[in-house]
């Protein structure tokens, strides 16, 4: 152990001195996963002069993983999706960490009526299939992926079903679910906003890897080095400052150093070569006038109002008892009749427009490593209002929920304790992945997160602020992956602005 923390003392400072022509002063905004992996990137490369200022009380960003029941639950990120061009896979594959999720593909209705298994995954077969459908779209730039959904499910239903009142009724009747499933994917408050045509690519292999219990935070302490030896970790933890909301960023193009200034909530002030900016892209749609000084491009700011950004929100569920036998979950769809019943049942609780709140639930999954813990999926336009109830009005309604679909199976018991997500209430955050929308630059060249992803750059073309962080990513938006390659992505930048033979 002594050899290998002194051989990679040595190798540190070795790059320290051999490759950079000198330290320069870099601050980077938010400790996220794109702002650990730019960190880290520039730390490893023998940078020394590197601070993290973070708004939130803890790292991580959309990374939350919570101790909750016997072990992590995700709030945030929850699944590495896929293993070829995956750097997140590629940095864990070899620690033995990532599991399969099998998902449920079994749906339940409010009526309490038993859904056959074998239909029930047919009607998923469907809804997976047209979604995906969507990726090789052959169809108008203008068209939504709601539009694109909606049509194909229809048909497609009408052509399997047709000959069968009952089944397609039935059938049919699972389009709002399959409109939450979407949005669950595409994090948007509508899916009449994404764009059905859209960059964003699939990783090839597993696309639902878990983290076994132990949080997809795994992977910021793979990044900092702390996992799976401590012995080996980057000198990163001083370097981040918490608590320290960013309020504005002011950058002169005319000098050469020290360009930048940006002052904090807490009235301290970092002046410092270089900035590179990771908040979502829910704060720069509110803060971006305000924040910058000079102002963005116009270009920079028809993006940001371009890409869309939504919500969903996550609640995890405490049990006194474990109730749900060998199921990895529940998938809930609701008759118009039974609808309108919540609202006599639940007379006091929110509803958009004669929709109750507890009809935004759509779906409930088992979590690994915990058996007593369930986490309750909503998606949809009114997760902002649901975000901000009570926890006894949130356990009352889902509660409801559980014993309406499925008291005739299992022996419910009330949840005990809760831990819910607030990504949309939450200033730093403001929503949970971006996608793209109609209104989006699109296709192969300068894209809308190419736009935003151009740094601000002084009289001799070097950049001074840059921008990391999913939304910047050309093709792996809205992920963990996308997200760190996008921090390194910028710390090359300067790391290739800086080593001794450029
Ligand atoms: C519910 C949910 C589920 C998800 N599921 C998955 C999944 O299964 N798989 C997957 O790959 N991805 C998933 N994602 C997406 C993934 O979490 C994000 O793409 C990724 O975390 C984005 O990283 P980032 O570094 O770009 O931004 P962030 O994680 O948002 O980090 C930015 C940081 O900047 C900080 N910040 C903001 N404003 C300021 C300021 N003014 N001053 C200082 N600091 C500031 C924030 O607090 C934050 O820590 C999910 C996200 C959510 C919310």
């Amino acid at each position: 152990m002594k050899t290998i923390f002194s051989l990679s003392t040595l190798l540190a400072c070795i790059s320290t001195v051999f490759c950079l022509r000198n330290d320069p002063s870099i601050l980077v905004i938010g400790a996220g996963p794109a702002g650990i992996a730019a960190a880290t990137r520039l730390l490893e490369r023998g940078f020394k002069n590197v601070t993290v200022l973070e708004a939130e009380s803890r790292i991580g960003g959309r990374i939350l993983s919570v101790k909750f029941g016997d072990a992590f639950v995700d709030l945030g990120a929850q699944w590495c999706h896929g293993e070829e061009d995956n750097v997140v896979y590629d940095l864990v594959k070899d620690f033995n960490i990532l599991r399969h999720s099998t998902l449920s593909k079994k749906f339940y209705h409010s009526s309490g009526k038993v859904i056959d298994e074998g239909f029930s995954e047919e009607i998923f077969n469907i809804m997976d299939e047209v979604y995906t459908a969507d990726g090789n779209r052959h169809v108008p730039d203008y068209l939504t992926v709601g539009d694109y959904c909606k049509q194909n499910f229809n048909e497609t239903l009408h052509q399997k079903y047709g000959h069968d009142r009952e089944k397609l009724g039935l059938a049919l009747s699972t389009m709002d679910y399959f409109q939450h499933k979407v949005l669950g994917f595409e994090g948007s408050f509508s899916w009449y906003e994404p764009a059905a045509k859209n960059d964003y690519r699939d990783c090839g292999g597993d696309l639902q890897l878990n983290w076994n219990g132990l949080g997809y935070k795994t992977i910021l302490e793979v990044l900092m080095r702390k996992y799976p030896n401590k012995i080996r970790q980057l000198p990163i933890d001083t370097k981040i400052i918490l608590n320290n909301e960013v309020r504005k960023i002011r950058w002169n193009e005319n000098l050469l150093k020290n360009a930048v200034t940006v002052s904090c909530s807490d009235g301290t002030e970092y002046t410092v070569d270089h900035v590179i900016f990771t908040p979502s892209i829910g704060v720069l749609k509110e803060r971006a006038y305000t924040m910058f000084e000079p102002r963005l491009s116009d270009i920079k700011h028809q993006v940001i109002g371009n890409i869309g950004f939504g919500s969903v929100m996550k609640v995890a569920l405490h049990f006194p008892k474990r109730w749900w036998g060998d199921e990895n979950g529940f998938n809930f769809f609701w008759s118009s009749e039974d609808k309108w019943s919540v609202l006599r049942d639940l007379p006091e609780d929110p509803n958009w427009i004669g929709t109750s709140w507890v009809t935004y639930l759509y779906a409930i999954e088992t979590t690994e490593k915990n058996p007593k813990v369930l986490i309750a999926w909503f998606t949809g336009n009114f997760v902002p209002v649901i975000e901000q109830l009570s926890d006894r009005v949130l356990i009352n309604g889902i509660y409801y929920v559980l014993k309406k679909f499925l008291s005739q199976e299992y022996e419910i018991n009330k949840p005990d304790r809760i831990n819910r997500s607030q990504w949309y209430s939450n200033p730093h955050f403001r929503g949970v992945y971006s996608f793209q929308t109609v209104k989006c630059k699109r296709g192969n060249g300068v894209t809308s997160e190419t736009i935003l992803a151009t740094p601000l750059t002084n009289v001799e073309n070097r950049p001074i602020v840059q921008f990391a962080g999913e939304a910047t990513h050309p093709y792996y938006f809205s992920t963990v992956h996308g997200a760190i390659e996008t921090g390194f992505r910028e710390a090359d930048v300067l790391i290739g602005l800086y080593s001794k033979n450029a």
